[in-house]
């Protein structure tokens, strides 16, 4: 169905898979933005935020709980960090099958661009 992410689930694509589990995959951004720039996706394909259902609740916990352990790994919980999930066009999603983005490593600026 030309999805990338699901693609990388399948590894049909390769990437620099850092976590898996049943429910989602986290693996290093391709175009890194900050020293730590890790994505976690479900394995189910869920095109944006909005099409998160109730019964997804449990499975949107568990990529928090994942991305709070790589935070924890990679050394930049105790720093900060940001995660940013973007939909849709003005926000910049580029790939309709969401993800976590953790940045980290340096000093994040607000307001974002
Ligand atoms: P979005 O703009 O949709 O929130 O973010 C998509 C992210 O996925 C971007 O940061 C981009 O660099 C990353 N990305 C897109 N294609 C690939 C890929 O094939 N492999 C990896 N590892 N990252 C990708
Ligand atoms: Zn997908």
């Amino acid at each position: 169905m030309g999805c990338i992410f699901c693609e990388i689930i399948n590894k049909r694509v390769p990437a620099k898979i850092i976590h898996e589990d049943e429910f989602v995959i986290a693996f290093e951004d391709i175009n890194p933005q900050a020293p730590v720039h890790t994505l976690v996706i479900p394995k189910k394909h869920i095109s944006t935020n909005l099409d998160i259902k109730r019964e997804d609740n449990g499975l949107l916990g568990h990529m928090f709980q994942v991305a709070n352990k790589i935070t924890k790994d990679k050394g930049i919980a105790e720093r900060g960090f940001r995660l940013v999930m973007n939909c849709n066009p003005e926000s910049g999603q580029a790939v309709f099958h969401i993800h976590l983005h953790i940045l980290g490593g340096r000093h994040m600026h607000w307001p974002p661009g």
